[in-house]
């Protein structure tokens, strides 16, 4: 029998063929595309012919091909629809795939061919888009340690081994605080508590085997219960076991691994020759510098500080006319700030989602797009890996474009959360392939299935992210769709959340399931006023998190981050009632992994530019303006990493943008 995941794929657009794929196809498939995959590599390094640019980057770009499918169709499955043994595949292969790729990364036989043509690159008569393929090989090389030597090689390898597992502990410290922590509720502690809350913490004390509703330490539960519950006591009680996750001494106590993490760190940076990990880490993005970075978040932080203060003064006056005196505590916020949105923007969720149809929204994420970018989208019948995808062929003057599919529902094999991926990213080299672009959301099924308005700004922030992969137009796959620096990559799915917000869209789109009738006006002001509601403290806990990261990374290192963390906190002025939304013991993007360290500033980073970038269009011809579109298609959506993302956006726009788009959309200075 052969494997159908390794034979040609000669169905329509070329699609894995999910019909005849079965789930014991996957481990011979990834050891066999392991194996080629090294064969090729081994290929490239060892060719005794002198490097050229066709030789080895066009060669590496080329090689790997039976791996990007296999990858493709393990990693839908595996993270959309997964049961034990794809679990298991996933534990066995994925140590065995980073090893694969980090030996790749610092083959040093081919990290040489790089370094030599990357000292002759301006003999070898490269395209810009080639010497920046070429660059950024190097810079991966070089950066994963490649050019090390000798005791500095050797150390560099013992550093990554320790950070992966210190990552690793981290998390796992995290999780058992988490799991092992609940508080049970009697029956009369459940009043003043929504029927959503109560039905979730009885929910939950089933699964911890209590006796009766419990409240836990997940996010869905907490929160809610400190936004509802009017027993203070019992808010401040669950308050301080969530904020003291990985900080509750013992064996789960995660603040001498971030000390250690942030010691590695360090002399990471220092041996590939940085001043500050912060400086290495920021190197590739756009803000490119910790001062940048600061000033951005400084110009957000004093007017956020401001609101919040101010907030702040009239959520202390309901608790005091509440009979409570004292100062506002953190615990108090959440409780006072919902009963203040209740007063000031009533919406009711309930009467709202029959306007908002998964299908005319899908169809209303399509029409923005036919408008803005010329798209057509025509569903297609092919066989997927569960009956709830669905498929359209997008094509634009009648030119095929790319293949959509939509995998929209919640299901116990589905991870949790909303995300785009290319299952075939766009290239022309070696050959010209067109994208197969997926988006993933967990929205609740029904006839017809409806959404919150929540969901309804996750479905257009994937199809943005679809935008970016499926307009991509350039040669080198490597650098294509959304192939840039992480502070970039957010900016066309947020972006494109602004058009569900237009409000000839929402007429059109939002209409009632059972009369058709538009939404009405008074609706849609409330809706869209809800989305600036509180924007003081989420702001404020969002930006001291993210200043606490890059202070931890950039000068000496602290000793005790906890000490470091407290002073940066007093030097901002942090309003008293207000924490960090993640503290150092349980900042996970920043000690999980590598990912957002010194890196949590990014979401900010984007959404400057997207309000930035949606304000071209207003300042212009509206939403809908075609110079503006067409601008937005030529510089952002189909140049993927082929530039550096700066110039990219000043190509779009003419300028950098600032920060007063940012500050009016979410309401902290007036518009
Ligand atoms: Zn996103």
């Amino acid at each position: 029998m052969t494997n159908p995941i390794l034979s040609a794929w000669t169905n329509a657009f070329e699609i894995a063929p999910f019909d005849t794929i079965s789930d014991t196809d996957f481990a011979p498939a990834l050891d066999a595309a392991m194996q080629a995959h090294n064969a090729e590599i081994g290929a490239i390094a060892s060719n005794p012919e002198a490097p050229t640019f066709a030789n080895t980057v066009e060669a590496l770009e080329a090689a790997g091909e039976m791996m990007d499918k296999v990858l493709s169709v393990f990693f839908t499955v595996a993270g959309a629809d997964s049961n034990p043994l794809r679990e298991e595949l996933q534990r066995e292969f994925s140590p065995k795939l980073a090893a694969h790729f980090s030996g790749i990364s610092s083959n040093k036989a081919l990290f040489q061919r790089v370094a030599d043509l990357w000292t002759r690159k301006d003999e070898l008569g490269l395209t810009d888009e080639q010497a920046r393929v070429l660059m950024l090989s190097h810079r991966g090389f070089v950066r994963a340690g490649a050019a090390l030597e000798g005791n500095e090689d050797t150390r560099m390898q013992e550093i990554k081994a320790r950070l992966a597992s210190l990552g690793t502990s981290f998390t796992q410290n995290l999780l058992a605080d988490e799991r092992d922590w609940f508080m049970e509720l009697s029956e009369d502690d459940l009043q003043g508590l929504p029927g959503f809350v109560v039905n979730s913490a009885r929910a939950a004390g089933e699964e911890k085997g209590a006796k009766g509703p419990v409240v836990t330490l997940s996010r869905s539960l907490i929160v809610p219960f400190l936004q509802f519950s009017p027993r203070r006591d019992l808010r401040q009680k669950a308050y301080h076991a969530w904020t003291a996750r990985g900080a509750n001494g013992g064996e789960t106590d995660n603040r001498e691994i971030a000390a250690e993490i942030l010691q590695l760190r360090q002399e990471r940076a220092k041996l590939l020759g940085y001043e500050s990990f912060a400086d290495f880490k920021l190197e590739t993005e756009m803000a490119r510098t910790p001062d940048r970075v600061r000033d951005l978040l400084m110009q957000v932080w004093e007017p956020a500080k401001t609101r919040a203060n101010a907030d702040a003064e009239i959520l202390t006056q309901m608790m005091q006319n509440d009979g409570v005196n004292g100062p506002l505590e953190a615990w108090d916020w959440r409780y006072y700030a919902e009963k203040r949105r209740k007063a000031e923007h009533d919406l009711d969720e309930a009467a709202l989602k029959p306007y908002l149809q998964l299908d005319r929204m899908i169809e209303a994420s399509f029409a923005c797009a036919n408008r803005l970018f010329g798209l057509e989208f025509k569903q297609l019948d092919i066989p997927l890996y569960h009956p709830d995808c669905r498929a359209w062929e997008v094509t634009r003057n009648g030119q095929h474009i790319a293949v959509f599919i939509g995998d929209y529902f919640a299901r116990g094999s589905k991870r949790s959360g909303a995300w785009c991926s290319a299952m075939r990213g766009q290239a022309k080299f070696p050959k010209v392939q067109a994208p197969v672009v997926i988006n993933v959301c967990n929205f609740a099924k029904g006839d017809p299935a409806l959404l919150s308005y929540d969901d309804a700004r996750t479905l257009f922030h994937e199809f943005g992210h679809a935008l970016h992969q499926m307009l991509s137009n350039v040669t080198y796959e490597s650098i294509s769709g959304t192939s840039v620096a992480r502070d970039f990559v957010e900016l066309p799915s947020q972006l494109y959340e602004h058009w569900l917000e237009v409000p000839e869209v929402l007429a059109e789109f939002a209409t009632h399931a059972e009369t058709g009738a538009p939404m009405p006006q008074e609706m849609l002001k409330k809706v869209l006023k809800a989305a600036n509601f509180d924007q003081g403290f989420q702001t404020v806990e969002y930006v001291a998190s993210a200043l606490v990261d890059l202070a931890f990374h950039e000068g000496a290192v602290p000793d005790d981050p906890m000490a470091r963390q407290a002073e940066v906190l007093a030097d901002l002025g942090m309003p008293a009632a207000i924490r960090m939304r993640h503290a150092t013991p349980h900042f996970a993007h920043v000690f999980a992994g590598d990912g957002y360290s010194a890196g949590y500033y990014s979401y900010m980073w984007s959404e400057v530019m997207d309000a930035d970038a949606f304000a071209a269009f207003e300042e212009a011809g509206g939403a809908f303006d075609s110079e503006r579109a067409k601008a937005l298609e030529e510089n952002i959506l189909s140049t993927g990493g082929s530039s550096e993302a700066e110039d990219l956006y000043l190509a779009f726009r003419g300028r950098l943008p600032g920060v007063e788009a940012l500050l009016k959309g979410r309401g902290l200075i007036a518009a």
